[in-house]
C-alpha cells in the first residue's frame, strides 16, 4: 500500500534528514515509527503527504508515486488519510458534533450523511455524551478522542498519529492506543510515532527504528530499544 524506494532527504540548508530508506507498509497494518527527535520521522510522513519532496527516491501509495500527483490529486490524496497530532487542533468555538460534523463537510458530504456518521463515530470513542461540550470543556483524553473521530470520520484507509498521546496520563494514553488498535481492527491502517516505550510493549506489533535520518531497525513484533 506503501513504499518508500530509496528515499533520500536534504532540506536546503543541506541538513540530510533521511538517508536510503527502504521500507514498505501493507494494507491494514499497524506500525509504529520511533526514533530520538531529529530521527527523520516528521520528515518522512512528510513525504508520504507530499508536503516534501524527496531529494532522491520515490514515495509510492498504491502504486502512485505521489511526488509525480497534480495539485487535485495531491488533495484526494490527503483525504485518503487521517491525521492525529499530539496537540489535538480541535477548533476551540466548535462543539464536539461541530468539530467532526465540519470535516465532513469540508470533504463535500451531505447534511444526511453527517447527520448519520457522527454519532457513529462518536460512539466509536465512547463520547455520545459528550457532543454538545466545547472542546476547553473536556480533558485531554477526551480531546483526543474527537481528534481521533474526526480523523476517522471520513473513512480514510490510513491514520497517522503523531505522538497521540504525548500529553495524556497513562491511563488515557492507554484508552487512546485501545482505540487505536480498534480502529486497525476494523480496516484502517495505522502509523504511530511514539516516544513511549511502554505502548510499544503494549501493542506488540511492528516497529521501525529510526536514528540520524537512517532505518536502524525494523521488528514484526517489535520492542522499544533506544
Ligand atoms: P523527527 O521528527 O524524528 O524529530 P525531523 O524529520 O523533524 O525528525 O528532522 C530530521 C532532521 O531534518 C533534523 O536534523 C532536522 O533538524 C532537519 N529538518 C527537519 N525539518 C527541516 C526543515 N524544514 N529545514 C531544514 N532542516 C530540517
Amino acid at each position: 500500500m506503501i513504499y518508500f524506494d530509496k528515499v533520500s532527504k536534504k532540506y536546503p540548508n543541506e541538513s540530510l534528514a533521511l538517508q536510503d530508506i527502504n521500507f514498505s507498509i501493507a494494507h491494514n497494518e499497524f506500525v509504529s515509527i520511533v526514533g530520538h527527535s531529529g530521527a527523520g520521522k516528521t520528515t518522512l510522513l512528510k513525504l508520504l503527504l507530499a508536503e516534501e519532496k524527496p531529494t532522491e527516491g520515490s514515495v509510492f501509495f498504491e502504486s502512485v508515486n505521489v511526488h509525480e500527483l497534480h495539485r487535485n490529486d495531491v488533495t484526494k490524496l490527503r483525504r485518503r488519510i487521517g491525521m492525529i497530532f499530539q496537540d489535538f487542533r480541535l477548533l476551540p468555538d466548535k462543539t464536539v458534533y461541530e468539530n467532526i460534523a465540519f470535516a465532513m463537510e469540508a470533504a463535500g458530504r451531505s447534511d444526511d450523511e453527517i447527520a448519520f456518521d457522527v454519532p457513529h463515530v462518536l460512539e466509536l470513542v465512547d463520547l455520545n455524551n459528550k457532543a454538545w461540550d466545547f472542546p476547553g470543556h473536556l480533558s485531554g483524553g477526551e480531546k483526543q478522542r474527537v481528534a481521533i473521530a474526526r480523523a476517522i470520520v471520513n473513512q480514510p484507509d490510513i491514520i497517522i498519529a503523531d505522538e497521540p498521546t504525548g500529553n495524556l496520563d497513562p491511563v488515557n494514553t492507554y484508552e487512546i492506543v485501545q482505540i487505536l488498535k480498534k480502529i486497525n481492527d476494523i480496516g484502517t491502517t495505522v502509523i504511530l510515532t511514539t516516544h513511549n516505550k511502554g505502548i510499544i510493549d503494549l501493542l506488540g506489533k511492528r516497529v521501525i527504528t529510526m536514528e540520524g535520518g537512517k532505518i536502524i531497525r525494523d521488528d514484526a513484533s517489535g520492542k522499544y530499544v533506544l
